[in-house]
């Protein structure tokens, strides 16, 4: 067992103060940059790439008015954080969400550069997004927000340059039509090139096979390479859901087709529980029909509380960020946590897993299949293929594979936490990089 004492935190400080960044514990930013920087000094990194890391190398913020249904013109807020792009362009999804803000943003940004490098990917990382309610929109307002939000920020990203995808509140029809935004404001000879400007689109649109299931398909990977060191078998397992969006519900759909029993799930609608399986497939349409969870009717209502005290093998966090604090964290009876959503648990529920000797597999392990299918679907753009349904599983399975083996060798090479691990191994290929580019001038 690693050692959990916080002994390791300090590397952060001199940066943070270096950088005149005044902590703030509630910064979901800072709290993901201590991490990175706790790794970067087990990964050696030089004091000018641990800086490098430490910022943002550009913030875009952007403000566009919309024409609503009702004739009134609406002011939208929207980000476009570009973290890192030592291992190639920027990538990164694009949230719509009510409460979404830069800090957040910026966390996420920085996520993306650590998850793309542990992937084996040739990406940097960004993130970006509107804020808004994509709930509440009709299908109008949400399409002029994403045609005027992409020409806002048009000439921040391209297919050679900053490459968005999807995430919480769009999903391919917003690709498809911010792609063809992009299209349009692309001169006519170089039209077909800017395909590649944005991933998760619908597959009759330059898509990729199997980008949907993506995210939830490389958890069940990672679950496939990690859980037999752990006594467990990924199709005998009893497993719980936060969330039932694409990540939870692809997860849910995947494992209970290879034989696991999903006893419970949590979303912002209620929870449910059955302890003698959920049918994942018919949860999914229900989600799909009433827009959560809430009156499923083959299933048991239960309050929150008892969600997180369901005994099981598996707890999946696929919802928002900071969902499992300490208090929560205290509540769950799962041997495992696999982090479905990005950096779903706080510093403190951190802790107090460990400290429970819950094994946590992280985030930029657990929920990179989508962004390598995203990566397929840019090359397959770039060169004008098309990859079968098999071709992209069967690669899909390689990467995931790879990206375990990076984590387990930074375990043992450092003798730390999983999450500390694979920020390492992430640390360390950036770290390669920079070395051999050197700084210019
Ligand atoms: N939103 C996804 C993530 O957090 C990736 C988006 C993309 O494919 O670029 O990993």
């Amino acid at each position: 067992m690693h050692d959990p004492s916080p002994a390791r935190r300090p590397p952060a400080e001199p940066i943070f103060e270096e950088l005149g960044i005044v902590r703030d514990p509630r910064s979901l930013f800072h709290q993901v940059v201590e991490q990175v920087l706790v790794a970067a000094d087990l990964a050696a990194l030089p004091h000018h790439q641990r800086i490098i890391l430490a910022q943002p190398k550009n913030e875009v913020m952007v403000h566009f008015p919309v024409l609503m249904d009702d004739g009134h013109h609406r002011l939208f807020k929207g980000y476009r954080v570009q973290h890192n792009n030592a291992l190639g362009p920027y990538k990164g999804g694009l949230r719509y969400h009510h409460r979404l803000a830069l800090d957040d943003v910026k966390a996420l940004a920085v996520l993306m550069t650590m998850k793309c490098a542990l992937a084996g990917l040739p990406f940097g990382g960004a993130k970006g997004g509107v804020k808004c309610s994509p709930r509440e929109l009709s299908e109008g307002e949400l399409r002029r927000v994403t045609r005027r939000f992409c020409s806002a920020i048009s000439h921040q990203i391209g297919p050679h340059y900053d490459v968005p995808g999807p995430d919480v509140g769009t999903d391919a029809q917003v690709m498809a039509w911010f792609a063809d935004t992009y299209a349009q404001m692309t001169p006519e000879h170089s039209r077909q090139d800017s395909l590649g400007v944005v991933t998760g689109k619908p597959v009759g649109f330059g898509g990729s096979h199997g980008r949907d299931k993506a995210t939830g398909q490389g958890l069940v990977e990672v679950l496939d390479a990690m859980l037999p060191e752990l006594g467990l078998d990924a199709s005998t397992i009893s497993f719980s859901v936060l969330g039932y969006g694409n990540v939870g519900s692809w997860t849910a759909r995947l494992l209970a087709s290879r034989g696991a029993r999903l006893v419970a799930v949590l979303d912002h609608t209620g929870a449910i529980r059955e302890d003698r399986g959920i049918d994942a497939d018919a949860l999914e349409a229900h989600v799909r029909r009433r827009g959560g969870v809430e009156g499923f009717a083959e299933a048991t209502a239960i309050d929150e509380a008892s969600f997180y005290g369901t005994e099981v093998d598996l707890l999946v966090p696929a919802a928002l960020e900071q969902m499992i604090d300490a208090s929560k964290a205290a509540q769950i009876k799962a041997a495992v946590v696999a982090e479905g959503a990005n950096a779903p648990t706080t510093p403190e529920g951190d802790a107090v897993l460990m400290q429970r000797g819950v094994e946590v597999l992280p985030a930029i392990l657990c929920n990179a299949g989508g962004v390598t299918v995203s990566y397929f679907e840019w090359v397959q753009n770039r060169t004008a293929t098309w990859w079968s349904a098999e071709e992209v599983d069967r690669r899909l399975r390689g990467h995931m594979h790879a990206a375990v083996e990076r984590v387990k060798v930074a375990r043992r090479r450092h003798d730390c936490d999983l999450r500390t691990a694979a920020f390492a191994a992430a640390c360390a290929r950036i770290g390669e990089v920079y070395s051999l580019r050197g700084v210019f001038p």
